[in-house]
């Protein structure tokens, strides 16, 4: 019989290299393909054998199918050419930490585990609070802490469920169906899912509108009408989740007056700086978190725009006792001296699963290969970009800057003036109205865009306009890649504004 060994330090070393490799020449060509794949929905089952393979196959054969199969159906984030979305942005240091991550393969639930997985998580934890002028009650050096996540979606859940085990610890569980959500109509919905998961009754989910003419964010005299409302109806405020940095427009909620009126009426107030949180290292951009010493939790995406890759949400809370009461477990098998001491963090009891990854390798390479003054740069160096970009767009009439940017993402778009020679007929007997031509006509431009290859960008819809969102943000980007993506826009808007006034003529 064969016997493998699937840990071989030989095989190791050679599969290893040649994976590198791999990696480092695909960064090198990334801007060679196509950003957005072009593959159609089910291409992979047609090249791949029904069953798994029963004998061994060699890593050069394994590599070359990846190569021929799998490339062509990956839509590439590495690539200098990628806007859409927020950033992935990855990089050696982020690499070279999940590699140790995966390597050592820790499971550590518990300090005992695997004691320097838990202690330099909360010591990066720290680390990072510091670099973001958090206040001391967020750190473990105050009476906080932080800990490493997968994803925000988690941060949100376990916020939720501490809040609402404190408060109907104080009102009683009986009351558990008067408890109210806040967030704006511009929050993720990653907030709804962990409502509808932890069963917040979805009558008492409370979705506040915000306009365009106050850039989308939620406003704090919106808040309290609406908070005021449910408690006549003897309703309970339970959480307010503000969004520094929303998904669609990268809209600024303003924390400090939000928290105030939440505080008078004891809500936890979770901050969601996914995307906007990591520009927080810089001076110039941390007032954008003025306010956050009276919020209650605070977390940011480390995998979206700090050079750490997926996955890696970072998540920092004032009273740590209040989410361990929610999710601790004490299973027999678990029990240990260190635990019993209390005098370790278990950090089993922060999160929704039991076993966990050792991310914080990935954080401690990072902000070690790079210091802090280098990732203030990066950061630095993107907004830039975003600046040249949205210079660009304001030298052509036919667009306009949609909101305001923040930061590194610019919403633009064609302006209804641009595509008012366009379906006129249909305009003119009124059957359709102008926003929706407008709307119409941006679908088509940002999917003829996407659809070259040369750049990949994607839409929010926003007070009912579709909107171009060009998000700079991946390592890989220079200017130059940034000046080149809008000349693709440039060139495709041509055409489609072209062939739409020779339709209307009737050349076709
Ligand atoms: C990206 C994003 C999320 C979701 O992040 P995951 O890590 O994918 O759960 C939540 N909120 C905001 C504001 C985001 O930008």
């Amino acid at each position: 019989m064969y016997i493998m060994n699937p840990l071989d330090p030989k095989e190791f070393r050679r599969q290893g290299h040649m994976i590198i490799d791999f990696l480092a020449d695909y960064y090198q060509n990334v801007a060679n393909y196509p950003v957005l794949s072009q593959v159609e929905p089910g291409y992979l089952a047609k090249l791949m054998p029904p069953f798994a393979p029963l004998n061994p196959e060699p890593i050069e054969t394994i590599l070359q199918d990846l190569q021929h199969q799998i490339i062509p159906g990956i839509t590439h984030w590495q690539s200098p050419n990628y806007f859409a979305y927020f950033p992935s942005s990855g990089s050696t240091a982020g690499f070279l930490g999940e590699m140790l991550s995966t390597g050592l393969n820790v499971v550590g639930f518990n300090w005992m585990s695997s004691p320097a997985a838990t202690e330099l998580e909360s010591t990066v934890m720290d680390w990072l609070g510091q670099a973001l002028k958090l206040p001391k009650d967020f750190l473990f050096s105050g009476c906080g802490g932080g800990v490493v996540l997968g994803t925000t979606c988690e941060a949100l859940l376990v916020t939720l469920v501490a809040a609402r085990d404190k408060l109907l610890g104080q009102i009683g569980r009986e009351n558990a169906g008067k408890l109210v959500v806040y967030v704006s109509d511009q929050t993720h919905c990653a907030v709804q899912k962990a409502a509808h998961i932890i069963g917040i009754d979805p009558e008492n989910f409370r979705v506040i509108r915000t306009k365009r003419s106050t850039l989308f964010t939620l406003l704090p005299e919106s808040l309290l009408s609406s908070v005021q409302k449910d408690v006549q109806n003897g309703l309970v405020p339970c959480y307010l989740c503000v969004t520094v940095g929303t998904t669609s427009t990268t809209a600024i909620d303003p924390l400090g007056p939000l928290c105030k009126v939440a505080k008078e009426y004891g809500m936890w107030v979770h901050v969601d700086a996914a995307y906007a949180g990591s520009a927080c290292i810089c001076p110039e951009f941390r007032h954008l978190i003025d306010g956050v010493e009276d919020a209650d939790s605070f977390s940011l995406n480390a995998h979206k725009w700090f050079l750490t890759n997926l996955d890696c949400c970072c998540l920092w809370v004032k009273d740590p006792p209040s989410l361990i009461r929610s999710l601790s477990t004490h299973p027999v098998y678990l029990e240990n001296n260190a635990s019993e001491s209390k005098q370790v963090v278990d950090y089993k009891d922060w999160q929704i699963t039991l076993s966990r990854r050792f991310r914080a390798l990935k954080v401690w390479l990072v902000l070690r290969s790079y210091g802090v003054a280098n990732l203030r740069n990066f950061l630095r160096c993107h907004v830039e970009m975003a600046k040249t970009f949205e210079e660009l767009v304001k030298q052509d009439k036919r667009f306009e800057i949609f909101v305001p940017r923040n930061l590194a993402v610019v919403l633009f778009r064609l302006l209804p003036s641009a595509v008012a020679n366009i379906g006129n007929g249909r305009l003119q007997n009124g059957s359709v109205k102008i926003e929706d031509v407008a709307n119409e006509i941006n679908r088509r431009l940002l999917d003829s865009i996407n659809g070259s290859g040369t750049v990949f960008m994607t839409h929010a819809t926003v007070g009912g306009h579709l909107v171009i969102r060009c998000a700079i943000g991946a390592t890989l980007t220079e200017k130059t890649n940034v000046i080149m993506a809008w000349k693709v826009v440039q060139e495709h808007a041509d055409t489609i504004l072209n062939n739409e006034i020779k339709s209307k003529f009737g050349i076709y």
